[in-house]
């Protein structure tokens, strides 16, 4: 978000809780880039495969620069992981991806992409890749325009003539400006005007494990129960448990262990070393709807007092911006996507900020607008 507003020569200060930068799960050392597939058109199908398309562009025309190395070594997404519910349908996938973005690979061709022997047929993304995600960060950073502010907690956000301030749990002041971003993912409803947007937390542990000789060769990212990287530093990541009971953030040797088994699973032979050397545990954030919430921070109170919504009521993309708080804007719950999805979602929040055109149209800013949970609320009680 910071990079897509220093780019437009905004002064942007970066207020991170942390002692320093990409703490969180943006900083895993290796994070995929996959486009979320979907078998029928719709804004959000639409909204994913953009978001993919660029943040692949970025990461390449960063990498040129040799600023960060994405490695573009392509995904496999194997077919029985993508959707246990329900069988996508190949036919009406090809309607919606084209062959540069995704193929469907039978078990034969997909083991010779990835150089190994994969138990199952699979959905290749040849722009896919993976980059390590803290890298990115500290790139973004780097920007002569932008200045990170660590160890520092936002307990809560008060507007001060036309400024927000930023105060810790003391309500002492950290910051100020007309513009703030919350951008804090799983803590992003912790504010009095995020509290009723319905965002969750499922954290996550990766595990290193050491790579055999075998494994050495594995040449893309295979992502199935588990999504197993190729070899870095002679390890592999394996990536992620989902802790859907608690949300505690110690390590634990159980995740280790049904990662191993998520990760072993996807290759036919006795592939990967059993010897888990590290663990990492972060956090995802999702929505009640497992999309993104991205735009204008909705002014709740207004908007429930719904009798002045009039004809325009339950229109989203007709409510006027009275309906929202001046210079407060949000973006969070990417999910387990959100290598794809945050880029993207920064260049509109940038646009809007900077009054330009946004980069997709009104479709896609509807189904990503935070009003839409207190929109859906106040239809269900009529
Ligand atoms: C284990 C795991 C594996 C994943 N793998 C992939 C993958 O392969 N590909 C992919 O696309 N996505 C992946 N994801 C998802 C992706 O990492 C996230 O969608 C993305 O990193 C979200 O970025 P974020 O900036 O919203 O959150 P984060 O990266 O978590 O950053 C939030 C920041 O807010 C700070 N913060 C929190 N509260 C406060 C506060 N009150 N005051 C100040 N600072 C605060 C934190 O310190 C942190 O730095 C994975 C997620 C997990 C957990």
């Amino acid at each position: 978000m910071a990079y897509s507003l220093a780019q437009r020569n905004w002064e942007v200060k970066v207020i991170d809780q942390a002692p320093g930068a990409a703490t969180g799960a943006s900083g895993n050392s290796q994070l995929a880039l996959r486009c979320r597939l979907f078998q029928t058109d719709s804004e959000l199908a639409r909204f994913y495969l953009h978001s993919f398309l660029y943040t692949q562009r970025e990461l390449r025309q960063l990498s040129k620069n040799n600023r960060i190395n994405f490695h573009n070594c392509g995904v496999l997404q194997l077919v029985g992981a993508m959707n246990k519910q329900r069988d996508l349908n190949p036919n009406k996938l090809k309607k919606l991806y084209n062959k540069q973005v995704m193929q469907t690979l039978d078990v034969q061709s997909a083991s010779r992409l990835a150089n190994c022997q994969l138990t199952e047929a699979a959905y290749y993304f040849p722009l896919g890749g993976w980059i390590d995600g803290s890298l990115l960060c500290n790139t973004y950073l780097e920007h002569p325009s932008i200045d990170l502010i660590t160890d520092q907690v936002v307990s809560s956000l008060k507007k001060n003539d036309n400024q927000w301030q930023l105060l810790d749990k003391e309500q002492k002041e950290i910051a100020r400006a007309p513009i703030v971003v919350i951008a804090n993912s799983y803590n992003a409803s912790q504010f009095q005007q995020t509290y009723q947007l319905p965002l969750t937390t499922l954290p996550g542990q990766t595990s290193i494990i050491s790579a055999t000789d075998q494994s050495l060769s594995l040449a893309t990212v295979v992502c199935g129960n588990r999504t197993v990287f190729p070899e870095i530093g002679k390890h592999h990541n394996l990536s992620a448990s989902y802790r859907r009971e608690d949300a505690s953030l110690e390590l634990r040797p159980d995740d280790d262990q049904q990662n191993l088994a998520g990760a072993r699973a996807c290759f036919r032979e006795d592939y990967l070393s059993q010897v888990i050397q590290s663990a990492r545990v972060t956090v995802r954030c999702n929505s009640k709807d497992n999309f993104p919430v991205v735009g204008k921070v909705p002014n709740v109170s207004k908007l429930q007092d719904h009798s002045m919504l009039g004809g325009h009521y339950g229109q989203i993309g007709k409510i006027s911006s009275d309906y929202y708080l001046p210079g407060l804007y949000i973006t969070a719950a990417h999910g387990s996507n959100g290598l794809a999805t945050c880029p993207l979602s920064s260049e509109y929040l940038a646009s809007l900020i900077d009054q330009e055109v946004p980069p997709f149209g009104q479709g896609i800013i509807d189904a990503l607008d935070p009003a839409r949970f207190i929109i859906r609320e106040i239809r269900k009680k009529r």
